[in-house]
């Protein structure tokens, strides 16, 4: 109800003081002092792979950059005889050539500067690119405890880094690259030409741009603060966005529509407030250095005085004043560059960040490839915990499942038993002890070649925007799916019948994460993915929970039939499920116990359901 008044639009900028905010959390990213300094040269070391693998647009463009700066050092002096031609009595003709040359000139300058800047940012989209598509590759590899867990990186973090942040690193790299050769070279060629027409004046003037180097600096380094959080602010807002829209359906049916758009307004606000604050630096810095006009003006007065004196002729001062405001430029430039460098660098270390720390699970140089396995397992002492403050989850658990068997595992929820597919799939390492199949430790065995193996169907039903086959046949790149093979499965899995009332079939798109299906049809369709590969060993965790009894008796058929020349793993709850098994295991306190059949009757009768399983 507190929430309520939130709505007000008078009452916004009070509604949360910033420092409450609950900035994302960052765990690779201590709050500790920074210098300013190794900053960027890491940022700019982390750079430099992607720009030397773009180096031809680079080149091109500062190849093109040189040439207008070129033209430009030619069209100075030449502004300068032409407007002193207007006072002095001049034949037509040499008007006519004088400007010709000028406009040529012109002419060469814009259309390289057109080049210059589509070359570069041609190499500044390149390195986002680039970068995206590393850490992205990065991400995937990194393991399933970076994802998963109180200290996890939220997806709509990591989403928001790869899309919107990597795009700031664009702006950043075109930046630096048009202040490294282009403004560089230009200014040294306007420098140049002062100096040649009146080394005091250009003394006078140099003396403006140490002082605004300074203050440009230190506004930089308050840039880059700003930007972090206002990155932070803005991945916050993104996490929550990717939180609470897929549970839209929960939402409504609490009736929490005001709440959350109280929730939403809090980060908004707080991502308002950063923002701004951003805008407003970057607005100020470029008028710092605008104030070099000032420079300019007291130059011409200074100027104006020398011409009177007779000691410098008119046509210099305008080349002398024209240099001078194509100076500003470049120096414009070089304190954009290093705007940009300072805004960019979080965005730049956050996404680095996604790829730093080294995966616990990995591959030992000489693993081997498995063609085939029999599907024999055995979990030797096996022990694991999350973390290490937190107690054990499994603890010394042995199991040894003959190939071909079917293993019925039960227990309370939060027993472990997910947790133990995690083992087997080596999605974690155990803490202690080891697992084997067909007498080799996984361990030895390269990743993509043990998982091959197994056939999952996971707790959480996971399905991917794409059409009916595309999910069935998720192992297969899309153009290798076999549509037979997708059908196959799809009718051992008992979705087939359904599929087929779906308005385009096999090739029905089923929505974001599915949710065009119902439960039951996902998980249906979840079986008949794992089916899809044929793997030797199949894992069911709970995956036919969600189905009405009718449909999990058709499922458990086809289980049965499967059980046949399939090493498996079933998870269930239900009585029948578990009686088919060849041995059922209860997995408590971190131990597993075996249950005969006895005790599992015994068990249904204790049960007040008639299907389910009170043990
Ligand atoms: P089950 O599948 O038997 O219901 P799980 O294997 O999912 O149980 O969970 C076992 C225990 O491990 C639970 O206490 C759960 O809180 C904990 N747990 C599960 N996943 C994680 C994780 N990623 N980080 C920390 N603890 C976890
Ligand atoms: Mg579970």
């Amino acid at each position: 109800p507190n929430f309520l008044h939130f709505n007000s639009p008078s009452k916004l900028p009070f509604i949360t003081p910033l420092k409450s905010i609950n900035s994302t959390k960052l765990p690779l990213n201590p709050q500790t002092y920074e210098n300013p300094l190794s900053k960027t040269s890491e940022t700019l070391t982390k750079l430099k792979p992607f720009l030397q693998s773009n180096y031809q647009p680079i080149l091109l463009g500062w190849i093109c950059s040189s040439i207008s700066v070129f033209s430009l050092s030619g069209i100075i002096p030449r502004i300068g005889s032409f407007s002193s031609n207007l006072t002095n009595n001049i034949s037509l003709s040499t008007l006519r050539d004088q400007g010709l040359v000028l406009g040529v000139l012109v002419f060469a300058q814009l259309v390289a500067r057109y080049w210059q800047q589509a070359f570069l940012w041609e190499a500044a989209l390149r390195t986002e690119y680039g970068m995206r598509s590393f850490v992205f590759e990065k991400v995937l590899e990194r393991d399933l405890s970076f994802f998963e867990g109180g200290n996890a990186v939220s997806s709509g973090d990591i989403a928001y880094r790869i899309t919107a942040e990597a795009s700031d690193v664009a702006d950043t790299v075109f930046a630096l690259l048009n202040a490294i050769v282009p403004s560089t070279l230009q200014l040294f060629a306007m420098a140049t030409q002062m100096l040649v027409i009146s080394p005091s004046l250009s003394f006078i003037s140099a003396m403006v741009i140490p002082c605004m180097a300074f203050v440009v600096a230190y506004l930089g380094e308050r840039l880059r603060k700003i930007s972090k959080r206002a990155h932070q602010s803005i991945a916050t807002l993104a996490s929550y966005l990717n939180e609470v829209l897929p549970a839209i359906l929960f939402v409504k049916a609490n009736n929490a529509e005001l709440s959350e758009h109280a929730r939403f307004q809090r980060l908004a606000y707080a991502d308002y407030s950063q923002c701004l604050e951003k805008k407003k630096m970057k607005a100020l810095i470029p008028q710092i250095i605008q104030i070099i006009y000032f420079g300019v003006l007291f130059i011409l007065c200074v100027g104006s005085v020398v011409v009177s004196h007779g000691s410098f002729d008119g046509s210099s001062m305008v080349s002398f004043v024209t240099s001078l405001i194509f100076l500003v430029e470049p120096i414009q430039g070089l304190g954009k560059a290093y705007n940009e460098l300072k805004q960019g660098e979080p965005a730049i270390k956050r996404l680095f960040d996604l790829t730093k720390l080294k995966s616990k699970v990995i591959e030992i140089p000489d693993a081997i490839d498995l063609a085939h396995v029999k599907g024999e397992i055995k979990f030797c002492d096996v022990s694991f915990k999350y973390a290490d403050d937190v107690p054990l989850v499994l603890d010394g658990l042995n199991l040894h499942i003959r190939a071909g068997e079917t293993i019925a595992l039960v227990g309370p929820s939060g027993g472990g038993k997910t947790t133990l597919i995690k083992l087997l799939l080596r999605l974690y390492e155990p803490s202690s002890g080891s697992i084997h199949v067909d007498n080799h430790n996984i361990q030895r065995i390269r990743l993509e070649s043990w998982r091959r193996h197994i056939g999952l169907v996971s707790q959480d039903t996971m399905l991917f925007s794409g059409t009916v086959a595309e999910n069935i046949g998720y192992r297969d790149l899309m153009a290798n799916i076999d549509l037979g093979r997708v059908e196959l499965a799809a009718r051992v899995a008992n979705a087939d019948e359904f599929i087929r009332t779906l308005p385009d079939g096999y090739k029905t798109q089923i929505g974001p994460r599915g949710s065009l299906l119902s439960g039951g049809q996902k998980q249906r369709l979840a079986i008949a993915r794992a089916l899809y590969q044929n793997s030797s060993i199949l894992v069911l965790d709970e995956a036919t929970s969600a189905l009405d009894s009718r449909s999990e008796s058709l499922v458990r058929q086809a289980v049965e039939r499967l059980m046949e020349n399939h090493t498996v793993l079933v998870i269930a709850h239900r009585l029948e499920t578990v009686l088919m098994a060849d041995r059922v295991f209860r997995l408590q306190d971190g131990k597993l116990e075996e249950l005969t059949r006895s005790t599992l009757l015994a068990g249904h009768q204790n049960s007040l359901s008639s299907t389910e399983l009170v043990i």
